[in-house]
């Protein structure tokens, strides 16, 4: 039997920036359905300490519990389904869920994330958040007077090797081909980061935390953390749908508004690209409930 849900605002995506979105659309007294799992958000494998109030570090599945019994406090349904379709029908947004459900929305607001470039390397998932980290910015406190590995080919791996020149003992850059500026490598050089060029990681090591990285040479190079700095882009299969196309870095345009090109779509947190961090998903999740409950209420004021 098909199910079908009729909705003020349809959030497709249950992070920080989907939930946020959601917490202040309903705020605004729509009503709202997030569609998404909180266990498949990049916030689930965090330990977050630069994020404002909170002293840390703390479990980024502990803020998305919160967060989640914080929505549904307000009267946002949750289903932890995905969307795998999404169009426009007759001035309303249509999605389905791969378990059958229908949600008819006024508006929708896009909050699927992004898909950080892997290695593909051993040891990789099993030490993601216990030393392999896809945030420099985010982690580097967590490995002073350590010694750690970024591993990547552009201007990216440079800045995150810079930044954890200054907290960590000894910084090693792995670089298949660098293909950042020579300025950059000069600086480098100047901040003592060893650089070795023309070689891959073969295996993180560790069985509970990172103890080490096997090159393609058969070296070793002892670090307790490893920054996987090779890029990263929105998921967007689903904006595809209703006309939406990336920019060319791979991410999803957005006005101050967080409006997208399509009236009456929204898109906030890394689905729009960097910084990805938890403080700009959570204050563009606001602007993005708040501009998509001006968008419905003013439709409905058009139809009096
Ligand atoms: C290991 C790690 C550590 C980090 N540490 C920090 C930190 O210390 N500080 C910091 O500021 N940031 C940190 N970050 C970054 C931070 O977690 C992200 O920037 C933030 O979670 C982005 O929020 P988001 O809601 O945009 O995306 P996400 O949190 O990734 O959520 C996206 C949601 O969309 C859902 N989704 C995707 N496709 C669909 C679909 N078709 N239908 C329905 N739902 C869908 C996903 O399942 C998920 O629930 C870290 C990230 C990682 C990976």
């Amino acid at each position: 039997m098909s199910r079908v849900r009729r909705v003020d605002i349809l959030v497709v995506g249950c992070g920080p920036a989907g939930l946020q979105a959601a917490i202040t659309a309903a705020t605004w007294k729509m009503k709202v359905l997030v569609l998404g799992k909180p266990g498949k958000s990049a916030l689930a494998h965090a330990h977050v300490s630069d994020y404002f109030g909170v002293v840390g570090p703390i479990d980024g599945s502990e803020l998305l519990k919160n967060g989640l019994a914080q929505a549904k406090s307000r009267g946002v349904e949750v289903v932890e389904e995905d969307a795998v379709e999404l169009s426009r029908d007759d001035g309303l947004f249509k999605a389905k869920t791969e378990g059958g459900l229908t949600v008819l929305a006024d508006a929708v607001i896009l909050a699927m994330g992004a898909r950080r470039e892997r290695l593909g390397v051993e040891g990789e998932d099993r030490l993601l958040g216990r030393g392999v980290s896809y945030c420099a910015e985010c982690d580097c406190g967590f490995f002073r007077g350590l010694n750690v590995a970024v591993v990547g080919d552009e201007s990216a791996a440079a800045y995150a090797a810079l930044l954890l020149a200054d907290y960590a003992s000894k910084v090693w850059l792995v670089s298949e081909k660098i293909m950042f500026s020579r300025f950059l490598l000069e600086g480098l050089k100047r901040k003592g980061v060893e650089v070795l060029e023309g070689r891959r990681v073969r295996e993180i090591l560790g069985e509970n935390m990172v103890e080490g990285i096997v090159l393609d040479d058969g070296s070793k190079l002892d670090v307790k953390g490893v920054f996987i700095e090779l890029g990263s882009r929105g998921v967007l299969e689903l904006a595809f749908h209703i006309g939406l196309l990336p920019d060319e870095n791979g991410y999803l345009k957005v006005d101050r508004r967080q409006m997208t090109g399509v009236e009456g779509v929204y898109a906030c947190g890394d689905l729009c690209g960097p910084p990805l961090s938890l403080a700009k998903a959570v204050g563009e999740g606001y602007v993005a409930g708040f501009s998509a409950s001006n968008y419905v209420r003013s439709k409905r004021r058009g139809m009096d």
